[in-house]
C-alpha cells in the first residue's frame, strides 16, 4: 500500500468567454462540450455584448509589454508568411504594430454578443489554455479549438483592419484570471454544486 498522501486538486478558476465568431457561427455548445469533457465544471455563465470601454478593461489594453506581445506576433507570422509587415502598418516596430492590432482586437470582441464562462477545476488555467491553443491558428495543432476551427491569419486579418479570429478567449495566468473573474463575475453569480462525475474522476479507484 502506498505511503504517498493523496494531494488535493487544486481548485482553480478561469475565464473562458466564446468570442464573437463562436457565437455567430453556432459553435458555442460544440466548444463549451470539450472544456465540460476535459472535466472543467461551469460555475458562472453569461451573454455580454461588449462596450469598447468594458473590453479594454478586460485586455487592460494598455499594458506596454501585452501590446508590444501582440505586435510581436504579428511580425512572427509575417516573418513565416515572407510578406512585408511595412506594407500593412507602415513599420515593423513591434510597440506600434501592437497598438493597431490592440484596436483591432477591441473592435472584434465587441462587434457581436459573447458568452463567458467562468469554468473551475483541477488545474482550470493550463488546461483551459491548452485547449485553446497557441493564438496564432496557423501554430495551432490538431485537437485544439484553434487547429480545428479556424484557419485565420494574421496578414488576412489585418489587410481587412480587423483582429484574428481565435474564437475564444482563455485566462493567460493566475494573475489574468484573478482579474477576469472578479471583473466578469459578482460573488452571487457564482455557483457552488457537485458535478456527478467528480468523486469518480479525482477519487482513487
Ligand atoms: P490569446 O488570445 O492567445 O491570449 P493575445 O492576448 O496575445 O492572445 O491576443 C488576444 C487576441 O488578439 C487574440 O486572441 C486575437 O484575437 C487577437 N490578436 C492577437 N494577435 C493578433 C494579430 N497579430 N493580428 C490580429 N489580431 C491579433
Amino acid at each position: 500500500m502506498s505511503t504517498v498522501p493523496l494531494l488535493e486538486p487544486t481548485r482553480e478558476r478561469t475565464l473562458v468567454i466564446m468570442k464573437p465568431d463562436t457565437v455567430r457561427r453556432a459553435l458555442t455548445g460544440e466548444i463549451l462540450a470539450r472544456f465540460e469533457r476535459v472535466g472543467l465544471k461551469i460555475v458562472g455563465a453569461k451573454m455580454v455584448w461588449m462596450t469598447q470601454e468594458f473590453a479594454k478593461k478586460h485586455y487592460v489594453a494598455d499594458r506596454v509589454e501585452w501590446v508590444k506581445g501582440l505586435g510581436e506576433k504579428s511580425l512572427m507570422a509575417y516573418t513565416k508568411n515572407g510578406t512585408d509587415p511595412k506594407e500593412t502598418f507602415g513599420t515593423a516596430d513591434p510597440y506600434e504594430i501592437g497598438k493597431v492590432v490592440a484596436g483591432y482586437l477591441i473592435d472584434y470582441v465587441c462587434s457581436g454578443p459573447v458568452i463567458a464562462f467562468l469554468l473551475e477545476g483541477n488545474m482550470a488555467i493550463e488546461i483551459a489554455r491548452k485547449l485553446a491553443g497557441p493564438t496564432l491558428p496557423i501554430m495551432a495543432a490538431p485537437g485544439t479549438i484553434r487547429g480545428d476551427y479556424s484557419n485565420d491569419s494574421t496578414d488576412v486579418a489585418n489587410s481587412r483592419c480587423r483582429g484574428l479570429f481565435t474564437l475564444v478567449h482563455a485566462s493567460g495566468n493566475k494573475e489574468e484570471a484573478a482579474y477576469e473573474v472578479k471583473l466578469w463575475f459578482k460573488d452571487e453569480e457564482i455557483f457552488d454544486y457537485t458535478r456527478a462525475d467528480e468523486a469518480l474522476r479525482l477519487g482513487k479507484f
